[in-house]
This record gives structure tokens, C-alpha cells and sequence, in this order.
């Protein structure tokens, strides 16, 4: 006889589209710090400041034109 683990109200097909909603390997990551804290550049390079790339990262400062998708140790 087998004992389950699983406590009788968990619902597992639940607990995975819940997982799913939000899965790390859609993410979109800083090429340079890998962080998921980067903004996409929506407003016109009317600025001295401006660089080329149209995402950049709010943890690194960098600027790149696409993100990382996905898990960078892969
Ligand atoms: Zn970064």
C-alpha cells in the first residue's frame, strides 16, 4: 500500500497552469546582469542621453536591442 504525499485538496493541474502563468523561461532578461528589471524605451531619442538599443536595464544601466529570453545558465 502506498502512501500519498499529496494532501487530498491539492490540485495538481491547478498548481501546474498556475506555474505556467508565469514561467521564468519566457522572461526577458538583461543580456549583461541577466535581471528582469529592464524597461522597454518607449519614448523618442529626443535626448543627449539617448543609446542605441530599445530596451534598457535598471539594474546595470545597459542598453541592448533585445532581450534574453529564457534561463541564461542553459
Ligand atoms: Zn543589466
Amino acid at each position: 500500500m502506498t502512501e500519498s504525499i499529496i494532501p487530498d485538496d491539492f490540485d495538481l493541474e491547478k498548481a501546474r497552469a498556475k506555474r505556467s502563468s508565469t514561467p521564468d523561461e519566457k522572461r526577458k532578461r538583461c543580456p549583461e546582469c541577466h535581471n528582469t528589471s529592464i524597461i522597454r524605451k518607449t519614448s523618442k531619442p529626443s535626448t543627449d542621453r539617448y543609446e542605441e538599443g530599445d530596451w534598457r536595464c535598471d539594474i546595470c544601466c545597459a542598453h541592448f536591442d533585445e532581450p534574453l529570453r529564457g534561463d541564461p545558465g542553459a
